[in-house]
């Protein structure tokens, strides 16, 4: 075999006519001045380029210094709360109840329940979400002796628990004098026997002012199911349940406030005189972040609603929205909005763009948005138009601390409602914008409507009272089947690490920064430059995201 040689048939340039390999950095820093590719603003020039959304443009790859599982996705939701990833659920009703707000904050982000229901039910919800996980539980459900076995199988059926702490007066601060658990009462077939022929007296305790770690350890050696905490005169003072050390273990992204360590739950309300009441329900169900549901925040009614809400309730924090521009945002930065959500018209349920005429393409909004917000420390939602992982980073890289998912996780085990087979055999799960006809319809079809409820419900986003005609801002339809966010949302995670890999960053905030200093760059994708970025050529495939 000879190998040819293309210097000697002199097709390669000479030594003397090339850059000596070794001086290509040299070469670049004295030859190049700008880098590679276009800097956010001259990749957002409109002048040029037209508004862009996520696919009409890429980020460039950086240099990899470091593995994907360094990359850390802790951002901020709001100016008081940090997340440990990026990920919140929409705030509609097709896809955000306690399920699946357990699930993302679970999973390391945020579910944030939607409000078309009525106020009780809403918080049923929250509260669903605060007792979902504990460190010490402060409000234990507390029985007394003379509780009956079938009271207490009600009790358990009623909370989904079924640890009771049974104490002289059936109260907290009451002498603890033994605890039933699902056990003791599972196969007692004697319904109206106390519980105190049931309950068990051999009790391990911790006495107060334990801290949690030490409980925990204690809670461990005892291999019991619960621990409850006692003050020197054997008074019950708080509750800690094993299965908390689990989910502990197993959840370890989990969206939890340091002292609690219960879930931090989010919901949202509207800007009417009755969503305060709503509002209170939620607070008093252990609420910790209200989002304001509006298409057009930027309103005299969500402007006086954020500043109610920040004098009456300075412990919860408020995301306005939605918004698109800088104008529209300095509005609600101004009344004391500790986040915003922008997008309008994005989402992939919405015809808000066609139909009002009002609007702007995502990425665009997504910069213009935060970039202004960010000098005010108010962090930002890119809220709408997430299809995949792709797209969540780019909203993080136009500025956007976290993303808003619908559609993509309305097919989920998690969001509300049944799967069904369409009419093409696929599984499937309903998705509804939440300015439809179906779901403002529903006002006058459900309970709650004929109850004269639902005007506490969420319709209120998309259109007034005194409208004689409905005018859609959504569409109602389905999507389809995507297993459980237990696996869905982790390859969301780390699909969103490999990227940040990629682009050559190791956390959303060094993203932020590297994009400001124009050291992260982008390409506008011509229409022929989008079809390349897809699979193309191929007689067939399977598109199998993950395993
Ligand atoms: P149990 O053994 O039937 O009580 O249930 P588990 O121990 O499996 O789960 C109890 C879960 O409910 C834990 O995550 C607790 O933090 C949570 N929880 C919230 N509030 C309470 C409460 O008042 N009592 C009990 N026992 N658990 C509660
Ligand atoms: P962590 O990152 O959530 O573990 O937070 P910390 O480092 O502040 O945890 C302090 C102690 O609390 C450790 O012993 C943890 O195992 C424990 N801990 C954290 N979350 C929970 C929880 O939800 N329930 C219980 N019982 N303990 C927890
Ligand atoms: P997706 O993730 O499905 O693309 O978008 C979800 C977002 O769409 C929601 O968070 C919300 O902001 C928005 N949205 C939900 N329902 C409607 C609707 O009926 N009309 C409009 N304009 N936007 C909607």
């Amino acid at each position: 075999m000879t190998i040819s040689n293309g210097d000697a048939q002199g097709l390669l340039p000479t030594k003397a006519e090339i850059q000596d390999f070794t001086t290509a950095l040299e070469v670049l820093e004295r030859d190049y001045p700008t880098r590679d590719g276009l800097d956010v603003d001259a990749l957002l020039d409109s002048d040029k380029h037209g508004a862009l959304t996520y696919n009409d443009f890429l980020v460039l790859p950086g240099y990899i210094g470091f593995p994907a599982s360094d990359v850390s996705l802790e951002t901020p939701v709001t100016k008081r709360i940090s997340l440990k990833t990026p990920l919140l659920s929409s705030p509609m009703d097709t896809v955000t109840e306690h399920n699946m707000a357990i699930h993302m904050a679970l999973l390391g982000g945020l579910g944030v329940i939607h409000h078309n229901c009525s106020a009780e039910d809403q918080a049923e919800m929250v509260r669903k979400v605060k007792r979902f996980e504990n460190g010490f539980i402060l409000d234990p459900v507390v029985i007394s002796p003379k509780t009956t076995v079938a009271e207490a199988k009600e009790l358990k059926s009623t909370w989904g628990f079924g640890g009771f702490p049974v104490t002289e007066n059936g109260t907290l601060r009451s002498k603890l004098v033994g605890i039933v658990t699902s056990r003791d009462i599972q196969f007692h077939t004697s319904d109206e026997d106390p519980v105190t022929q049931v309950m068990s007296t051999d009790l391990v305790t911790a006495p107060a002012g334990t801290t949690l770690a030490e409980a925990n350890e204690v809670l461990r050696n005892s291999k019991k199911g619960k621990l409850p905490i006692i003050d020197k005169d054997g008074n019950l003072v708080s509750l800690l349940s094993r299965s908390d050390l689990r989910k502990n273990l197993h959840y370890p992204l989990a969206s939890k406030l340091p002292d609690s360590k219960q879930l931090i739950a989010a919901a949202t309300v509207g800007t009417r005189d009755y969503d305060k009441q709503r509002l209170q329900l939620l607070v008093d169900a252990g609420l910790d972040i209200v989002v304001i549901d509006s298409s057009q925040g930027n309103s005299i009614y969500q402007i006086d609603m954020i500043k109610w809400v920040k004098k009456t309730f300075p412990q919860i924090d408020v995301i306005g929205g939605n918004v698109v521009t800088r104008e529209q945002a300095a509005n609600l930065i101004a009344a004391g909005a500790d986040g915003l959500r922008i997008g309008m018209g994005s989402g992939s349920a919405c015809i808000t763009q066609e139909v009002m005429a009002v609007g702007r393409p995502q990425a665009l909004a997504v910069h213009s948005v935060s970039s202004f917000a960010a000098r005010f420390g108010v962090p930002c939602i890119a809220d709408g138009g997430i299809e995949n992982v792709g797209h969540i980073v780019k909203g993080l890289a136009m500025g956007a601390s976290t993303v808003m998912m619908g559609g993509l996780l309305a097919g989920t085990t998690e969001s509300p409602g049944e799967y069904f087979v369409s009419s093409e055999g696929q599984l499937v799960k309903a998705y509804r914008g939440m300015g439809s006809i179906d779901v403002m319809e529903d006002r006058k079809t459900t309970k709650a409507g004929k109850e004269g409820k639902a005007q506490n419900a969420g319709t209120a986003r998309y259109f007034s009272e005194k409208d004689r005609v409905l005018v859609a801002q959504g569409v109602s339809g389905s999507v389809l089947d995507r297993g459980s966010v237990t696996k869905f949302v982790p390859y969301l995670i780390a699909g969103v690490e490999h990227s940040l890999q990629e682009i050559g960053v190791k956390s959303i905030k060094a993203l932020h920064e590297n994009v400001n200093n124009k050291t992260v760059r982008f390409e506008v994708r011509s229409g022929s430059a989008q079809a390349e970025g897809n699979v193309h050529g191929l007689h067939s495939y399977d598109k199998k995201l993950y395993s």
